[in-house]
């Protein structure tokens, strides 16, 4: 008879590892009989966006090993890297309750240490003119730390979220191109009720400020149904623009893309066709996309 977990006891605290070292050793002892592992990426102050891709990992692979980093390397100097929400202990206390495997979190220094001078440069997606036309630091530090955590963790499967669409793009045509013999999976858009989808920034915002973030998802609806009905792109896209200006968002972009390749497209016809949207409200940029 299998127990039932019922217990109230309290969950096991998941196992923490701060050194590459100590990583090998744990990993050595998970891979054990040949389980397989997924990895899940973080910067830590964990919502359930992130918990969902737990899920999601813990159904593609035995074992389950979560890393959290706060990467300075693809944050600018005038972005919120000193700032960024680190909320270690509730973390802790939410992949214990999930039953992680393994909590990866190395230091800065173990991740950069003295003279650590390499880094990956991607291109393709990586240049589509969105995310990297405004942050032209950020996809090379992402590509550079993945491909550290990759190689550090050696998992089978990588978890990543569809709400940093140009993010997982990058981030699979990287271990392509490297030979990184680990399978990237992206999982849906976690949201809030109201549409907003959840992220660690979403605590920046005023009252104000919260109220009107859900225009990005609704705009993202609203313009994908214009288009599928047959709407002139660039008159819909021209429309959802003035409504988040409207609301008091500065817009970064408003754009629909091959969701594939990232590139401009014409029609739903040429494509799977993905809208992106980044814009700042306040001193909080959110970001958002769905398919059409
Ligand atoms: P972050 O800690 O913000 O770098 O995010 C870690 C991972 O969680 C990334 O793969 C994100 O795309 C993913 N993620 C962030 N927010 C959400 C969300 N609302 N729903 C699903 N995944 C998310």
């Amino acid at each position: 008879m299998t127990r039932r977990s019922t217990s109230p006891q309290k969950p096991r605290k998941v196992p923490v590892v701060r050194t590459v070292a100590a990583l090998r050793r744990a990993m050595t002892r998970l891979r054990a009989k040949g389980a397989t592992v997924a990895l899940v990426p973080t910067m830590g102050a964990l919502h359930a966006g992130h918990l969902s891709l737990v899920r999601l990992a813990q159904r593609r692979a035995r074992r389950v090993v979560v890393s959290i980093f706060v990467n300075p390397s693809q944050f600018a100097p005038n972005e919120d890297f000193s700032s960024y929400p680190r909320t270690w202990n509730d973390d802790v206390s939410a992949l214990s309750a999930l039953k992680v495997d393994l909590v990866w979190a190395p230091s800065v220094r173990e991740m950069y240490p003295d003279g650590f001078a390499a880094r990956i440069e991607p291109g393709g997606a990586a240049k589509a003119g969105l995310e990297d036309a405004f942050r032209p630091h950020f996809f090379g530090g992402v590509a550079t730390v993945v491909a550290k955590l990759l190689l550090q963790v050696g998992p089978d499967v990588a978890v990543f979220g569809e709400k940093d669409f140009q993010q997982l793009k990058v981030v699979t045509a990287m271990a392509r191109d490297l030979d990184i013999p680990a399978k990237i999976i992206g999982a849906p858009t976690v949201r809030e009720k109201d549409g907003l989808a959840l992220s660690s920034r979403n605590a920046y915002l005023s009252q104000g400020e919260r109220a009107a973030a859900p225009t990005l998802y609704r705009v993202l609806k609203d313009c994908a149904a214009h288009i599928k009905g047959g709407r002139p792109i660039v008159d819909a896209l021209a429309v959802g623009r003035a409504q988040i200006e409207r609301v008091g968002f500065a817009i970064d972009y408003l754009e629909a893309r091959h969701a594939e390749t990232l590139a401009p497209i014409a029609s739903p016809k040429d494509g799977p066709m993905r809208l992106l949207v980044a814009a700042k409200i306040g001193r909080t940029r959110l970001i958002d996309n769905i398919a059409v």
